[in-house]
């Protein structure tokens, strides 16, 4: 069976048919580094972990990029009322954002570049567009993408959406990054520098100035993978003025199909809300790992739900999270002991393995538009029978490491393998390093508080040979 997939730009299910094959390019649009992502940003990160996984997992040979934007308009404001440098602002949660994909288990990207290490391509971009008479330089200075112009030469400005042109008042201009499809107007590609920029600027033929948001991203999955590649993702509010500008600026410069395949996460509420600070429903991945739930519980709670569903992240998810994760927990960790715990073979990729159809059936759910409802049906579906043939002992050596090898090739895509599977949060041992240094000074009554803190969290103290360690209650 083929990879089947939603494309934004037909609003259709596609076959997946990349333009090169084996090879695919995939661009992800990436954090905006100016401060810690949140719960809904990485939903979207995890779905393209997903996407990329499932792609190796078929056999393609992926080459991922996932840019970092180290400037725009938010970044510039922070960093003006931090009164920090631009560099020192963006690193701190560019790399706090790395930690954090890793705490999820998503794969790092092939390429991560930085809007700032690629002015020099903008500037090229932009000039390119000028030349061919779709970007202008206005009397503010900046330099704007003309829509008219772009309609002119037989282009399609509004390819993932719908947009009413009549409404549109010609020569209107919106300098800002953001903006609603009903203030469609000429965007800027290069904003002249003011005041407010401090020390962000660049140099460039048109003046001093800096990048708009929606070009960097044309200039940098362009020049990584070239004019025309086969999958861009992001989450759906990037459809409008983001990605309509990208496919405008990068057709309009290079006059060929930008991407092929369009894909867009849904949003996530919380609680049944849409998440904000003021009704307390705001997470970042670090509120919730402070909670004493792990990134792996957290990955599989955002992997529970299709990547075009709004999904309602819950706390309650989270324990049902790792629940469902100590069941197939306890179920690998009888077939280690059945198994030997002998090295396990590494499979090739189309090798048919394990127990009948559960990796073929587990990636023909995955073709069908990443049905991972349907491929989780099969994980359970296949847990409940093991237990069952481990409950009348009927499992040999052999089949315990076909089944174990099996699991591994699904894992490959799950990624919640038990690699993974008792990290233990730094706050936790932080913690039971607090309660011991109390023990050891008689504080009694603080020892016991920790431990009713932890326990609180979901973590009890246990005593080993090796002294004390924390356990998942
Ligand atoms: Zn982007």
């Amino acid at each position: 069976m083929a990879l089947k997939l939603f494309n934004t730009l037909s609003r259709s299910i596609q076959e997946f048919a990349p333009l090169a094959s084996p090879n695919v390019g995939m661009y992800c649009c990436g954090p905006t580094v100016y401060d810690f992502a949140h719960i809904g940003n990485w939903r979207t990160f995890v779905f393209g972990d997903l996407v990329r996984r499932t792609l190796e997992l078929k056999g393609y040979a992926v080459t991922h990029v996932m840019n970092i934007t180290d400037v725009e308009d938010k970044i510039i404001k922070r960093v003006r009322e931090n009164k920090t440098s631009l560099r020192e602002f963006t690193g701190k949660y560019e790399a706090a954002f790395l930690e954090d994909l890793k705490t999820l288990n998503c794969l790092l990207p092939h390429h991560t570049p930085h809007a700032t290490e690629h002015i020099a391509d903008i500037i090229s971009l932009i000039e390119k567009l000028i030349a061919r008479g779709i970007a202008y330089k206005a009397a503010d200075g900046s330099v704007y993408f003309s829509i008219e112009k772009y309609r002119g030469c037989g282009c399609t400005y509004g390819q993932l959406l719908k947009l009413n042109f009549d409404e549109m008042k010609a020569g209107e201009r919106v300098k800002s990054d953001e903006y609603a499809k009903e203030s469609v107007a000429d965007f800027a590609l290069w904003k002249a520098r003011v005041p407010e920029d401090g020390d962000v600027f660049w140099p460039s033929p048109w003046g001093e100035g800096r990048p708009g948001w929606h070009i960097e991203c044309s200039a940098m999955s362009t020049k990584i993978l070239g004019p025309s590649f086969d999958l861009h993702l992001g989450g759906e509010d990037l459809i409008f003025p983001h990605h309509e500008d990208e496919i405008a600026q990068s057709e309009g410069a290079t006059g060929k199909p930008f991407v092929k395949y369009w894909l867009h996460g849904a949003h996530l509420l919380v609680e049944g809300k849409k998440m904000s600070k003021s009704l307390g429903n705001f997470f970042t991945l670090r509120d919730l790992l402070a909670k004493g739930f792990t990134g792996r519980e957290i990955r599989y709670s955002l992997l529970t739900a299709h990547y075009r569903e709004t999904f309602n992240f819950t706390l309650d998810g989270l324990h049902g999270a790792r629940t469902a994760l100590a069941r197939i927990d306890e179920c690998l960790g009888k077939l280690r002991d059945i198994a030997g715990r002998a090295a396990l073979p590494r499979v090739q990729a189309d090798q048919q393995v394990g127990p009948t159809g559960l990796v073929q059936n587990f990636s023909a759910a995955l073709d069908d538009d990443l049905n991972i409802s349907a491929a989780w049906g099969t994980v359970f579906e296949w847990v409940r029978e093991t237990n069952h043939r481990l409950a009348e002992n009927s499992l040999s050596a052999a089949e315990a490491t076909a089944a174990l090898t099996a699991w591994n090739k699904i894992d490959s895509v799950l990624g919640v393998g038990a690699t993974i599977g008792f990290e233990i949060p730094a706050e936790m041992n932080l913690l039971l390093e607090a309660r011991q240094a109390a023990r050891k000074a008689k504080d009694f009554k603080r020892a016991d508080a920790i431990r009713d803190e932890l326990k609180a969290k979901g973590w009890a103290i246990e005593d080993t040979a090796k002294g004390q360690r924390l356990k998942r209650i």
